[in-house]
């Protein structure tokens, strides 16, 4: 059986210990990888390599690192069929999907803040006559990066890319559940010429590694997605540490549809919104407004629509809907259908496991589910599930839409669909939420400030506001 190994100073070693946790297809449930259970006496060599590293990569030229940084971007499409397929089995996602938006865009990602790095530029402060100021944006040191395993490359690389474009040198901390391109990439690494100890990469459980990874002193900034509440244990953990902290955590997203949209690009985009990778994307839209006037065209066009969605091996190239992460995360979102019929939910499709033949028998697979006649404030409406489940609720004005869309202790992403231009505007200005899409979901540019507001997080990710995230700002002031 395969086993995964840590990257630490531009090496592939096994965890010191010999702990390894067992890596599950969840179109199968076989096992059939074995990943390092790593702990703090790896995160110690790790600490060790990137101290080492440091200088040399914070004084290297932002011209150099974005040549290596390219080279790797470069690696990554060259490898792109080999990390589609890693991430479509480790993950459940179907194949298509892995290489169309995970795999590309984690090369993007590395392309994107290779660039930027190099058209980083920092602020001057002029006082009339009497002095200049300057600021300073030095490398923080060693940052910590941690990930989730909903878009596991696409993340990884998201979070690491801009640190190491600033110069930092980091520790990065895939996750347990999908570490399996992150592992690949590490052999990209070493091929692409990723001077040693520039990136260590731990592999291991939140407890083992996460935790400690989080608290190491040396460690000077964290950058992590995941869910709200680990978000919210690692604040406190850090508390008194002052370290950098960016957190993009948990969502639970509306799409808000008036009765004037462009119908079927609406439906189309909507259906994509709720269930693309199953449900399991940060951004999706999962509670689901429509202005009353079209309700019932809605719900019959949207059930049609999602019942058309191709459930099946993700190793199928025509598969739309794949297998959910885990056996506990399929039990979570099977939990929650329950959930939903005992509040007086009523299911118009989907609802179920899925029972696939042959290969996928064994799978964790469950079909895209559409639930109305919920009140805003149920459980069901109101945590996040993180599956292929939405509630569909019609609303009268703007103002109520408003406020079922803001009804929530999320504000991630919101997705408005009215060819009203004051309407479109007063809705983006009064919606909570960090992102706003009118008439469209998911189009990203990765130059804009990418993140949530209330329970979603804090800080923002992409563009500059990465770069400055990464950077330690310092003024300099000159007496003229
Ligand atoms: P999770 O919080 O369970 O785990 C995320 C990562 O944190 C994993 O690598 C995990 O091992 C690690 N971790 C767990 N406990 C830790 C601890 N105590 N200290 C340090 N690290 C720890 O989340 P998940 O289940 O992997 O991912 C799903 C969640 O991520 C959802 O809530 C989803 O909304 C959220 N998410 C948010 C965004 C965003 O951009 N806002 C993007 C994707 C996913």
């Amino acid at each position: 059986m395969q086993r995964i190994k840590n990257y630490i100073d531009g090496e592939l070693i096994a965890p010191h210990l010999g702990d390894y946790i067992e890596n599950i297809i969840p179109a199968t449930g076989e096992v059939y990888s074995l990943i390092p259970d790593s702990d703090e006496d790896d995160l110690t060599l790790a600490v060790y390599a990137a101290e080492q590293a440091q200088d040399k990569w914070a004084n290297t030229s932002t011209e150099q690192r974005a040549k290596i940084l390219c080279d790797l971007a470069d690696l990554i499409d060259a490898n792109a069929d080999k990390l589609a397929l890693a991430e479509a089995i480790d993950n459940g996602k179907p194949i298509s999907l892995a290489k169309d938006v995970d795999i590309y865009r984690s090369a993007a990602n590395i392309r994107f803040f290779a660039h930027a790095g190099t058209q980083f530029s920092s602020e001057s402060h002029a006082m009339e006559d009497i002095a200049i100021n300057y600021t300073l944006r030095d490398p923080i040191g060693i940052v910590g990066c941690i990930s989730p395993w909903n878009l596991p490359l696409y993340l990884f690389t998201w979070k690491i890319a801009p640190a190491l474009a600033a110069g930092n040198v980091v520790i990065a901390k895939p996750s347990e559940i999908t570490p399996m391109t992150a592992y690949l990439f590490s052999k990209l690494c070493i091929q692409a010429g990723l001077p040693a100890g520039v990136l260590n990469i731990l592999h291991g459980t939140g407890p083992n590694i996460g935790a400690p990874l989080v608290s190491h002193p040396k460690i000077k900034a964290i950058s992590f997605t995941g869910g709200t509440s680990t978000g919210a244990h690692i604040a406190k953990s850090t508390s008194g540490m002052f370290k950098k902290l960016s957190l993009e955590l948990g969502g639970k997203n509306p799409t808000v549809v008036f009765a004037d949209c462009d119908f079927d690009d609406m439906l189309e985009t909507v259906v994509k919104a709720a269930f693309s990778n199953q449900g399991q994307i940060c951004l999706c839209g999962s509670r689901i407004y429509i202005e009353r006037p079209i309700y019932e065209q809605f719900k019959s066009a949207f059930v049609e629509k999602v019942e058309e969605i191709k459930i099946g091996d993700p190793l199928e190239k025509d598969t739309q809907h794949g297998a959910l992460v885990s056996e506990d995360h399929m039990n979570k979102i099977l939990s929650y259908i329950e959930l939903a019929k005992s509040e007086g939910g009523k299911i118009l499709t989907g609802g179920k496991q899925v029972h696939l033949e042959g290969r996928c028998a064994y799978g964790y697979f469950v079909a895209p589910t559409v639930i109305e006649n919920l009140g805003n404030n149920c459980r069901t409406n109101q945590e996040e599930i993180f599956g292929p489940v939405c509630t569909i609720i019609p609303f009268d004005t703007d103002q109520q839409a408003l406020e079922l869309a803001n009804g929530s202790q999320y504000g991630l992403a919101s997705s408005i669909w009215t060819n009203d231009l004051k309407r479109a505007h007063r809705m983006a200005k009064n919606i909570e939420a960090g992102i706003v899409w009118i008439n469209c979901w998911l189009l990203r540019d990765l130059r804009t400030p990418f993140g949530g507001t209330k329970s979603s997080g804090v800080g923002r990710e992409g563009g500059l506001e990465a770069l400055r995230f990464f950077t330690e700002p310092k003024n300099v002031c000159i007496k003229y």
